[in-house]
């Protein structure tokens, strides 16, 4: 089916992406995935290239383009390269937005053009060892101090944990519980007290750098508090409908991905005499795949372009991130069997999108999570 989302301009940014991928990516990918870490060199060849705060205004060093289709292309090539471990996506499309929407001007200026370069890369912190899907029990700790804010706590699982300049992180600024009382602060590179702790090893993504933070006695200027003063909960709300968007869009290429080369891959292999692909089981788990991206792929991108248009609302963000997201599961597992032992072998693209794929469902709020609030929308 065409899809009919894209114009000559999305087309013309798509061949910038695959040309950034094939020269700044591809040849130190194997190395990142060793290293457990992306370089910095890439990400200011990514901001060189304009592939970093598409949406940030001009004058603060961005595209000033807030057609979130661009977007979509760079999350479809970086996962049709096999590449998800440099994460622009996360910085430009998940972090972005909480610094240009919240952002004082004077926060603005300090931050985003070193975030439009690839100087400044970003990370986002909710996470804490007791507190995951359930943010309201965030215990992390930020106190009054006059002119500053004293934060102490921890964080895990925060992706760019040990590359991140700029962290914004969740803390609890007033004694109150639940989902009051959180605030977004934003603690940069070098603040006394803040420690990074292990690059946490993965089953998959292995060249994205995923670490525990550690706040003992920060302090944290005044002028660095993100937003409203108690508003951390309201913001991460409003923010997590693009951030699910995000991870549907790179879902859905990923399913699209594995099909195309399981495709060709049955046609080759043969078994019996003759190749894979003339066998009716074959024939019909490719049927039942290419049938479920296709009905997936129509929604996601009316998704796209409704986010686009500001029409998206967080109910259909989470269908779209939980649907997409589990069928990316069942078709990496489906086409790994088709692969037989070659599947099972790094070397194959398969192999690697079956284990860097498996997070989707469990970060940016869990398929468990997406069904609760989908749920609540309709039955209270
Ligand atoms: C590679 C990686 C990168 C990450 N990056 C970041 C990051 O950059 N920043 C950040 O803040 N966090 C990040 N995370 C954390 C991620 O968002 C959490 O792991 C996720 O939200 C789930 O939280 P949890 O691990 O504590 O699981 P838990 O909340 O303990 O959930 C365990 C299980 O219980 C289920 N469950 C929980 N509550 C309910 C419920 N009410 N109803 C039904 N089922 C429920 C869950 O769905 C899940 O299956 C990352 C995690 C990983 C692994």
């Amino acid at each position: 089916m065409q899809r009919r989302i894209f114009d000559a301009d999305h087309e013309a940014f798509r061949d910038t992406v695959r040309t950034f991928l094939a020269k700044e990516v591809l040849p130190h990918y194997e190395q990142w995935e060793k290293d457990g870490i992306t370089s910095r060199d890439a990400w200011r060849a990514a901001g060189r290239q304009g592939l970093l705060g598409l949406a940030v205004p001009e004058e603060y060093g961005g595209g000033g383009n807030t057609d979130f289709r661009y977007a979509a292309v760079l999350a479809e090539e970086f996962t049709r390269a096999g590449a998800p471990g440099l994460a622009l996506g996360l910085h430009n499309d998940i972090i972005g937005p909480y610094l240009v929407n919240l952002g004082t001007e004077e926060q603005k200026r300090r931050w985003l053009p070193g975030f439009c370069s690839g100087e400044t890369i970003t990370a986002i912190a909710m996470t804490e060892p007791g507190a995951g899907s359930d943010l309201q029990g965030i215990r992390t700790t930020a106190e009054d101090r006059g002119d500053h804010w004293l934060l102490n706590g921890s964080k895990t699982f925060i992706s760019n944990g040990i590359l991140a300049d700029l962290v914004i992180v969740v803390a609890r600024t007033s004694p109150e519980g639940g989902a009051h009382g959180l605030s977004l602060l934003v603690v940069e590179r070098g603040a006394e007290g803040f420690e990074r702790g292990r690059n946490l090893d993965k089953i998959g993504q292995k060249a994205q750098d995923t670490a525990e933070l550690f706040f003992h006695d920060v302090r944290v200027p005044k002028e660095n508090l993100l937003g409203e003063l108690g508003g951390g909960f309201v913001h991460l709300m409003n923010h997590l409908a693009q951030e699910r968007l995000a991870i549907a869009m790179a879902g859905i290429a990923a399913a699209e991905h594995l099909l195309e080369i399981t495709t060709a891959y049955v046609k080759e292999r043969e078994a019996f005499g003759r190749p894979l692909s003339k066998l009716q089981h074959i024939r019909f788990e490719i049927a039942e795949m290419a049938t479920e991206c296709a009905v997936t792929r129509t929604f996601v991108d009316r998704c796209i372009t409704d986010h686009s248009d500001g029409q998206l609302d967080h109910v259909h963000a989470s269908m779209a991130k939980w649907w997409a997201t589990e069928l990316q599961k069942r078709v990496a597992d489906r086409c790994l069997q088709l692969h037989g032992g070659y599947g099972y072998m790094t070397e194959y693209r398969v192999a690697r999108a079956f284990t860097d794929g498996r997070i989707q469902t469990i970060y940016g709020g869990t398929t468990e999570i997406m069904k609760e609030i989908i749920g609540r929308s309709l039955l209270g």
